[in-house]
């Protein structure tokens, strides 16, 4: 027999469902896999930056700032802004969590690191790189440093 009144039963009940929803759709990117050149793709589709730095000059005549340099640009901003949120939730996992990395603030850090490899992807485009290319370059490099 239940304490709870028949409404309050059905909140619970409808409270459970929704959280086993949640549940199940908390990871819908698992078992989802793509090449960082199909990631690059794609997210470049989502890329709305496109005019956002043309400005009026003081005759009020709209001026373009030329495409690739544009995206240079806002992208290069973007990134340092996004590493940004990621440093400031390491902060917090000092300053709100106390050094305990909970699951929340580890998908806030996800969140964020997908936000920074947004604008590597999109600087990378701009500037005519795959993200492969970037990637395996980068490994390259680094094989070299050591193999010195
Ligand atoms: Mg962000």
């Amino acid at each position: 027999m239940s304490v709870y009144s028949p409404e309050v039963e059905k909140d619970l009940d409808e409270n459970y469902n929704t959280q086993k929803i949640l549940e199940k759709s908390r990871k819908p990117w698992e078992g989802k896999r793509m090449t960082l050149n199909e990631y690059q793709e794609e997210s470049a589709k989502t890329a709305n930056f496109h005019g956002c730095m043309a400005h009026l000059d003081g005759y009020g005549i709209k001026t373009y700032v030329d495409s690739k340099l544009e995206a240079i640009t806002y992208c290069s901003l973007g990134l340092t802004g996004e590493a940004g949120e990621v440093a400031d939730n390491v902060k917090k996992l000092f300053r709100d969590d106390h050094a305990k990395l909970t699951p929340d603030r580890t998908d806030k850090l996800r969140a964020e690191i997908g936000d920074v490899l947004w604008y590597v992807a999109n600087l990378s485009k701009a500037l005519g790189f795959s993200l492969e290319e970037v990637a395996t370059y980068n490994l390259l490099k680094l094989k070299n440093r050591y193999e010195k």
